[in-house]
């Protein structure tokens, strides 16, 4: 999110952001700097070239996860398990 900050608000140089997990009670919190971008991209590039290929090629392969249950709704998926 900071990312996308950063590039549709050109002006804004430092992104302090958190996540509130509330069952826990837990709030984690980073700032994130404009001059750091490029590092803070890395992370996501990597898996730019699949979701490019994805696009591509109209293919969406299934990506199971912990999430699939309790939060997906293509009920259809063979990995939610409540379609
Ligand atoms: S249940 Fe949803 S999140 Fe899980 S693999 Fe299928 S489509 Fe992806």
């Amino acid at each position: 999110m900071a990312l996308a900050t950063f590039k549709h608000f050109p002006n804004i140089k430092e992104v302090r952001g958190g996540l509130m997990f509330v069952v826990s009670n837990e709030l984690i919190t980073d700032t994130y700097l404009l001059t750091n971008q490029g590092e803070l991209w890395g992370k996501w590039l990597a898996d730019y070239t699949n979701m490019e290929s994805a696009f591509t090629n109209d293919t969406w392969n299934a990506n199971p996860s912990g999430l699939c249950k309790a939060h997906c709704v293509v009920l259809e998926c063979p990995h939610n398990g409540r379609g």
